[in-house]
This record gives C-alpha cells, sequence and structure tokens, in this order.
C-alpha cells in the first residue's frame, strides 16, 4: 500500500509546536486525553451496535489496555471501540475540528501576548488539548485504527514536525491503537518516568477513575520474555493477568461523601473540555416511579459561543449507565444552556431519540425539575456566597434573564436571583429584593428604565423627578430587557414600572393627592396653550399635558403605559414589523 503524506493545518502546526517544545512540568495529562478518547469510542461503538443490528461486531468486552515496552521505550493505548476510517483520521487528527482546542489556542495567544510565556504554558497542563497532548512526551506517535464494520485499517504517523503520513493497512484489530515513542530521559523528566507500571496506575487512578469502560494494564513483556514482577515479590512468577487500574464507579451514582472535589472536577473536564474548575457542583437523585441521578456543573466561565447559533447544550444523557447522548437539548431550557453534566435515567428505553425524548412526559417532568434545581442552587449561592453569585452573575446573568420571556412558571424567582444596574450604586448591581428593602414609604412600585447605555439612560429627562426625589431607578441596557419587562413582571408583589410610561405618582399618600389637586388646578390654568399645543402636534402626539417628573428639561415625550417603548419600537421597526 502506499504511502501517503499530508501537512498539518496552520492551527494544529501551531499546537503541535507548542506541545513539542513544552516545557510545562504537569505533562502526566496526556494520558488522560488518551484514555478520554478511547472511553468515547467506546461509548459511540456501544451505542452503534445498539442502533444497528447488521454491525457485525463483538461489543462483550469492550475495554482500554495500556501497553508499556521497556525495550522499545513505547507506550500504547489500545480501545476495541469504534475506531476512525481513512478518511476520518484525515479528518480528526490532522485538524483542529474541536471547539474546546480552538478556544484554547485563542486564550492562549492572548495570555502569551498579556502575561507572557510562562502563563500561556501554564494553561497547557491545565486544559485538555486532546490527542496531539501526546507530543509533549512522545517523539513520535503512531496511530492504528479500523473502524468497525470495515475490513482495512489505517496507519497515521507523525513526529509532529509539519507532516504526517498514513498509510492503508490490510489487517489491523478493530479500534484503535495510539502508541508513543517516549523521548530519552533525561535528568528532569526522571519525575515522569512513563514507563513505570506505578507511574500509569498513579495517573490513571487520579485523572480516570471514573471511566466507565475498564482501563487495564497489560504485564509488560521483559526482555527475558517474563512478565514484570512487583517489588517485593519474587521474579520467577508466572505471568500475570492484566489488571484493572479504574474503579469505574459512576460518580453521580455515589453519595456525596464518598466523592472527592478533586474527581467531580476531573469528571467535568472530561464532557466539558473546560479546564478551569466548575463553579458550582448540583447533585440530584430523584427516586419512586421514574428513577435518575444528575450531576450537574455550573462553569466558572461563560464560553464565548454561548450566544451562537448552535451553540450545544452540554447535558450528556445515560440510561442506566450507558451512554446515549451529548446534547441533550431535551432535559435544559435554552436559557440554561451552559449548564453542563450528566443526567442518567433508569427507566428510559436505550434506543430513545431525540423525537421521542422531546415529547415523553417523564423527561417534561424531569427537564422541569433539573430547571428548578439549577435556579434554587443560584439562590442558594446569592445568600450564602455573594461573592461567587456576582461571578456567576457576570457570567451568566444576560442569558438567564432570557428565561424571564421563555419560563413563566419560573419567572418571579428568574426575577429573584437577577441583579441589575441601578442608580443607587454606580458600580455594584442590586437584587430585587436589596431594591425592595430600600424602598422609600409610599412608594408602590419597582422603577425602571431602559436604554442602550447607563449614560443615555442617566440623562433621560424621565429621570429627573427621581433624582430630585431619591427615588432608586435599575438601569436597564440589555436588548433582551427591552422585551421581559413588556410582560409587566411583578416582585414581592410589586409591579415593575417604567419611569418613562404614564403617570408616574412619588411620595406618600397625602403628598401625591396634593399633588393631583396642583396638577388639576394648573391644567385647568393652562387649558388652553395645551389644548393649542395638542391640536398643532396631532398626529404626533396623543395629547400634551403638565407634568411634575421634570426639575430642569422643558419637556419630554411619555408613553402610554401600555405603548411599546421607544427602544422596542425601533427594534420592531429594524426588524421591518
Ligand atoms: P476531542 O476528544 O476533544 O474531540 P481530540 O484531539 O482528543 O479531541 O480527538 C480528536 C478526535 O479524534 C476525536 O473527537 C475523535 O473523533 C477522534 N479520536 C481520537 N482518539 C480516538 C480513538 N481512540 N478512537 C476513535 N476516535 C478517536
Ligand atoms: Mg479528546
Amino acid at each position: 500500500m502506499p504511502t501517503e503524506t499530508f501537512e498539518f493545518q496552520v492551527e494544529a502546526r501551531q499546537l503541535l509546536q507548542m506541545m513539542i517544545h513544552s516545557i510545562y512540568s504537569n505533562k502526566d495529562v496526556f494520558l488522560r486525553e488518551l484514555v478520554s478518547n478511547a472511553s468515547d469510542a467506546l461509548d459511540k461503538l456501544r451505542l452503534e451496535a445498539l442502533r444497528d443490528d447488521s454491525l457485525d461486531v463483538d461489543v462483550s468486552d469492550l475495554h482500554i489496555v495500556i501497553e508499556t515496552d521497556r525495550q522499545a521505550r513505547t507506550l500504547t493505548v489500545r480501545d476495541n471501540g469504534i475506531g476512525m476510517s481513512h478518511d476520518e483520521v484525515v479528518q480528526l487528527i490532522g485538524t483542529i475540528a474541536n471547539s474546546g482546542t480552538a478556544k484554547f489556542l485563542r486564550e492562549l495567544k492572548e495570555a502569551r501576548e498579556t502575561e507572557g510565556t510562562a502563563a500561556a504554558e501554564g494553561l497547557i497542563g491545565q486544559f485538555g488539548v486532546g490527542f496531539y497532548s501526546s507530543f509533549m512526551v512522545a517523539d513520535e506517535v503512531t496511530l492504528l485504527t479500523r473502524r468497525a464494520g470495515e475490513s482495512q485499517g489505517t496507519r497515521w504517523t507523525s513526529s509532529g514536525e509539519g507532516t504526517y503520513t498514513i498509510e492503508t493497512v490490510d489487517s489491523a484489530p478493530q479500534g484503535t491503537a495510539v502508541t508513543l515513542r517516549l523521548k530519552p530521559e533525561d535528568a528532569e523528566d526522571q519525575l515522569h518516568d512513563y514507563i513505570s507500571p506505578w507511574k500509569i496506575k498513579e495517573i490513571v487512578k487520579r485523572y480516570s477513575d471514573f471511566i466507565t469502560w475498564p482501563v487495564r494494564m497489560a504485564p509488560e513483556a521483559a526482555a527475558d520474555g517474563t512478565a514484570e514482577s512487583e517489588p517485593g515479590e519474587g521474579a520467577d512468577e508466572a505471568p500475570r493477568e492484566p489488571e484493572t487500574l479504574n474503579s469505574m464507579k459512576a460518580l453521580w451514582a455515589r453519595s456525596r461523601d464518598e466523592v472527592s472535589d478533586e474527581e467531580y472536577h476531573e469528571l467535568y473536564k472530561h464532557i466539558s473540555h473546560d479546564w478551569s474548575a466548575p463553579l458550582e457542583t448540583i447533585r440530584l437523585q430523584a427516586e419512586g416511579t421514574f428513577e435518575y441521578q444528575a450531576l450537574l456543573f455550573i462553569p466558572s466561565r461563560a464560553p464565548q459561543d454561548l450566544f451562537m447559533q448552535g451553540y450545544q447544550r452540554g447535558i450528556q444523557l445515560y440510561v442506566k449507565r450507558v451512554f446515549i447522548m451529548d446534547d441533550c437539548e431535551a432535559l435544559m431550557p435554552p436559557y440554561l444552556r451552559f449548564v453542563k453534566g450528566v443526567v442518567d435515567a433508569q427507566d428510559l428505553s436505550l434506543n430513545v431519540s431525540r423525537e421521542i425524548l422531546q415529547q415523553d412526559r417523564q423527561i417534561q417532568l424531569m427537564h422541569r425539575r433539573l430547571a428548578k434545581k439549577v435556579l434554587s442552587t443560584v439562590k442558594d449561592m446569592m445568600s450564602a456566597e455573594p461573592e461567587r453569585y456576582a461571578t456567576f452573575w457576570r457570567e451568566f446573568g444576560r442569558v438567564l434573564k432570557e428565561g424571564l420571556l421563555s419560563d413563566f412558571e419560573n419567572r418571579e424567582t428568574i426575577l429573584g436571583v437577577s441583579s441589575f444596574a441601578t442608580t443607587h450604586d454606580k458600580d455594584e448591581p442590586t437584587t430585587l429584593r436589596q431594591y425592595v428593602e430600600r424602598m422609600k414609604d409610599g412608594q408602590e412600585h419597582i422603577f425602571y428604565l431602559t436604554g442602550e447605555s447607563r449614560q443615555a439612560i442617566e440623562n433621560s429627562p424621565h429621570m429627573e423627578a427621581f433624582r430630585a426625589k431619591g427615588v432608586e431607578v435599575l438601569l436597564l441596557t440589555d436588548p433582551v430587557d427591552e422585551v421581559w419587562v413588556q410582560a409587566d413582571p411583578e416582585f414581592d408583589g410589586k409591579k415593575l414600572r417604567s419611569v418613562a410610561k404614564g403617570e408616574v405618582d412619588l411620595g406618600t399618600e397625602e403628598e401625591k393627592k396634593e399633588a393631583a389637586t396642583e396638577r388639576e388646578g394648573r391644567q385647568q390654568e393652562y387649558a388652553d396653550l395645551l389644548g393649542w399645543m395638542t391640536d398643532r402636534l396631532s398626529g404626533t402626539v396623543k395629547e400634551v399635558r403638565l407634568s411634575s417628573r421634570l426639575t430642569v428639561s422643558p419637556a419630554c415625550i411619555v408613553s402610554d403605559t401600555h405603548d411599546v417603548s421607544p427602544a422596542l419600537e425601533n427594534m420592531y421597526r429594524a426588524m421591518g414589523q
């Protein structure tokens, strides 16, 4: 078979250069990445075998094996999973397709420019950079793979320097074997002796214990043909069976006190491709007729594509420990699309499809319960850990507010966990609870004004009377704010009212009465003028009347209480409605 040579895509080449010349000390993560890929491949094969009866594969012993060869200084991670076709190898291994890696590169560039090379190096180890991380420890990597259902295999080889070769091979075991030729040891590298079974066991235990497939260590074939033995045991012992290194316990099925935060974080990294620890870990065990477990994570940072079309929601669905699908949108409302995690349901068919899930009543109940659980977690965070909540709000507030438009059942809860810019404080946003506590005697409503920016709102003539009377006003500047306020929301029995609409009465009952009588009197006094102005402006405004809301400006335009706001009017106009 001919060997073809290909060039790496530009980004891939950059990333590889970083890997090869990495001075980052925690190189152990390469093994986590290879095991993680193998685990995904096993998930995919099991699923495909379930869905497609004609696929002729043996799925009775799906597993991952790690083999070392001290003589050749190689380490192999082998799985009998889905494998890759020739084209898939070119596409998946030769380019950077995954968004996590693309994001990593962006961050890396930024860190380099602003904080220097050392900071950039630091990022590598914290972040899963996937398959390419092999090149931190290897000077040559070979991948031999055969896709389930295909007869020919593919061998991919590269030293990471610009090009790779691909060759079709007639016989290859089904699945994928990645073989690393380890870089020569140097004094510093004594620390990472990846040939040592102890080292490997330790890394697998630390990073991959929760992997639901067995990760086995093959007994090493020593030069004299006997298996390597553990220290303290006789060297003449018979070759040992492969040893399973991980506990394979699904983290979400174990009780809280059995699992360390670190283990949760490793699972989070595995499913989210995010390198920083999550802001919050949420557990839910539902018992009864429809049993399920959920382990959810709120990330500590919003992904950059959160507002882009096609952003993938990160909940994975399992059925009785069997991975079924990624990005299960039926499990989380769109406004909580930043939540990552795993849901494992006991009573669903392994054959469920996305369409079925959308209509399933039990799934709908689950969706509601999960949404409520996330919101109540945020609520708890708000009272118990204000700083953490502030981070949450900064990262996800804008997307959470979309829920005010779509989730009427939880609207008041969402309002309750929201924060808004306010005239009360220049820098710190306020919650509605805090606003209500500061309300003046006789103030019935929660006042707000929408606009393009804080400055634009503060300069609005509508604000004058409020400023003069010292009444707090919320300053709403997100586009989505224009929309949800239309629904006349209420919090704690108080209506949210725009300061730009209808009559606003400030002050105590008595003052209001006084103001009303005075206004009537003056309305009479100026009746001719006002009538004349209304006439002249007919077709432009509905009515000209005296106002008590201005202190400096001569006039302002006010909408009726139920009219759309000027900003929304502009928005509709821009959309051609
Ligand atoms: P990621 O796992 O984040 O997608 P990687 O760089 O780790 O990124 O892997 C790139 C892709 O290569 C994977 O998405 C997968 O499609 C494919 N791949 C890697 N390892 C294997 C494997 N052992 N079996 C099958 N496919 C694999
Ligand atoms: Mg990977």
